[in-house]
């Protein structure tokens, strides 16, 4: 008997099946049989939920390393990736919490460690943290979520974050904070279907209730406090100060009266040159919001944006290691 492939809006030539029960990968969307048309035009008109019910009763092969998928589970990758994630580890700077090299700097107490960017300039928040680095299976598994609406990511995802969150615990003086996701543009909006930020936020929010025993509350979800009324181009290629440009006056503040005098967590997927934490940090104090905290599950570092792997190559990393003081 042919097998039957399932040609599934947004999944495309993945949720296959065949009939010897084996999973197999289908190349296209090509449909081999009549009754895999009339069952592709059934699936074609089914909602979001159903086709994440499907993909749980037919998973299909992990979509980070390829390989077959054992458990069956909503999220389509598979346990070895994940567990390959792993926390940023080494001294970073205190304050953004960009990589920090020095030898000097590591030596000093951890809580005071400051970057050379942020010595020469204050940022507009008072602390930012990030789970992990952004590249490899953290880097897939974001692009899944943004750019493959694999929901179930986010999931994961606000594991990660709840985790970087707790070392903003000692921070918090107020009994609730605010927790504000970086808003998309409400075309964006649209065209995506979710604001990642949000679902992450979510997400860590209730991880953060499970982890300290059902003491929910403490962490508060306002999504609509920002708004995004430009649309940002693009930020790669300028310079720091072109890119504060390029951003200036992209987001506003909804609900002023929500913020005024509170700590505000602002929640964003990735830190990768902070110029848009900072900018939503700025609009929420002109706003008169008291202090603003930076998460995000992931965060460009020094060695990744110079492409260098210093566990791969030491000499190259003591190089940098001097160069970068
Ligand atoms: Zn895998
Ligand atoms: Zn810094």
């Amino acid at each position: 008997m042919p097998a039957a492939s399932f040609a599934v809006p947004g999944e495309r030539g993945r949720l296959v099946f065949s009939s010897s029960e084996d999973p197999i990968r289908a190349t296209g969307t090509k449909l081999l049989t009549r009754d895999g048309l009339l069952l592709s035009m059934l699936v074609s008109s089914l909602s979001g939920v159903a086709e994440s019910l499907f993909a749980t009763l037919f998973p299909s092969d992990c979509r980070l390393c390829g390989t077959p998928l054992v458990n069956i589970s909503r999220l389509p990758v598979c346990r070895p990736c994940l567990s390959d994630i792993r926390p940023i580890a080494g001294g970073v700077c205190s304050r953004c919490g960009e990589r920090v090299f020095s030898p000097y700097a590591l030596g000093s107490d951890a809580s005071e460690v400051l970057c050379g960017l942020c010595r020469r300039l204050e940022p507009p928040f008072a602390k930012a943290v990030a789970y992990g680095s952004y590249d490899g299976g953290l880097r897939e598994l974001i692009h899944l979520l943004k750019y493959e609406q694999v929901q179930p990511a986010a999931t994961v995802l606000g594991r990660m974050l709840a985790e970087a969150l707790s070392r903003l615990n000692s921070c918090w003086i107020q009994g609730t904070v605010l927790v504000v996701p970086v808003p998309l543009h409400a075309q964006k909006l649209r065209q995506r279907g979710f604001n990642q930020s949000e679902l992450i936020a979510r997400a860590a929010i209730k991880q953060d209730a499970i982890k300290r025993e059902g003491a929910s509350g403490r962490l508060v979800l306002h999504p609509r406090v920002l708004e995004r009324r430009r649309e940002t181009q693009s930020q790669t290629g300028l310079t720091s100060h072109q890119r504060r440009e390029n951003i200036r006056g992209s987001f506003a503040v909804a609900s002023p009266g929500e913020i005024a005098g509170r700590e505000i967590l602002l929640v964003d997927d990735v830190f990768t040159t902070g110029t848009t934490v900072s900018e939503c940090a700025r609009v929420l104090r002109r706003a008169g919001a008291s202090k603003i905290y930076v998460a995000t599950v992931a965060r460009t570092l020094k060695a990744d944006a110079k492409g260098i792997d210093l566990a791969r190559d030491s000499a190259e990393g003591e190089r940098i290691l001097a160069a970068t003081g």
